[in-house]
């Protein structure tokens, strides 16, 4: 070594020395002591809950369909799948609405009102769907309203009012409504009735364990509660209020302003 070399050795020991005083020692660990740790903290995350948080409802997208919604009614208002709903039907009710509409409802079938004027929900609990749509702050031109059947069951002859549509006939016409569904893409759909929850989801459960729950359909949040019909039928303030709920709850979903005034509708103070 040149003495020019050692003595800048030296001269740099002081400082290296000091340096060396400040460092805090890393921990030693051995590879089986690292190994442990790393499987510990995996377990820890598998064992973590899903995270609790819920995205808000959005538009979903989904494979493209084939249908643009004038070809899709086109073909719905052809439709002879039923042959005897087919005979039986003045004409065929395809819905009616905003084909870009962030919220749907869907009904069981059109009664005579609609089978006559060809549009879902215009008779008396059509009137009744109307106030509560405009209750939320919308127009009836704002959503998108339709049946999970599109034509009036037919009844026996000399036979007036409405019959349930049968399991079979829903099951025929609900691709229809799920083509409709995959091009509105709402961000929230109300089944009215336990009728359209079957029809729709094929969940034939009571109405007191379904109404004001959340269910699903290809992705899309399904609120379900009472068919006007029944309101109409029961026309106290505690049902009335039960369906007000479901509708805060869809409003909350999607995130639309609530007034004091819209959040005290039928209780006592806001009857
Ligand atoms: N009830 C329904 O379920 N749908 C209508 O269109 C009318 C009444």
């Amino acid at each position: 070594m040149s003495d020019s070399f050692q003595q800048a050795i030296d001269a740099s020991l002081p400082l290296l020395k000091k340096i060396q005083k400040s460092l805090k020692p890393l921990p030693r660990a051995s590879g089986t002591a690292l190994k442990n740790l790393g499987e510990a903290a995996a377990k820890r995350r598998a064992a973590a809950p899903a995270p609790s948080v819920q995205p808000p409802a959005a538009k979903s997208s989904l494979p493209a369909t084939k249908w643009t919604f004038e070809s899709l009614r086109k073909a719905v208002l052809a439709c002879e799948k039923c042959p005897h709903l087919a005979r039986s039907r003045t004409q065929v009710v395809f819905g009616v609405g905003n084909p870009e509409a962030e919220l749907m409802f869907v009904g069981e079938a059109p009664g005579a009102d609609e089978d006559e004027q060809g549009e879902p929900f215009v008779g008396k609990a059509g009137q009744l769907l109307t106030k509560m749509i405009v209750a939320m702050g919308f127009e009836r031109s704002d959503v998108f309203i339709a049946n999970v059947l599109k034509c009036r069951p037919d009844m026996p002859e000399g036979e007036s009012g409405n019959r349930k549509p049968k399991p079979a006939e829903m099951a025929t016409c609900l691709p229809w409504l799920r083509e409709q569904i995959d091009l509105i893409r709402p961000r929230a759909i109300v089944a009215l009735g336990a009728t359209a929850v079957e029809g729709l989801l094929g969940d034939t459960s009571p109405m007191r364990d379904l109404r004001g729950r959340w269910l699903e359909f290809q992705g899309i949040p399904v609120m379900v509660t009472y068919h006007p019909a029944y309101l109409l039928r029961n026309q106290t303030i505690t049902e009335k209020r039960k369906v007000w709920e479901d509708m805060l709850l869809v409003l909350e979903k999607l995130e639309k302003k609530i007034s004091a005034k819209q959040r005290a509708f039928f209780t006592k103070s806001g009857e």
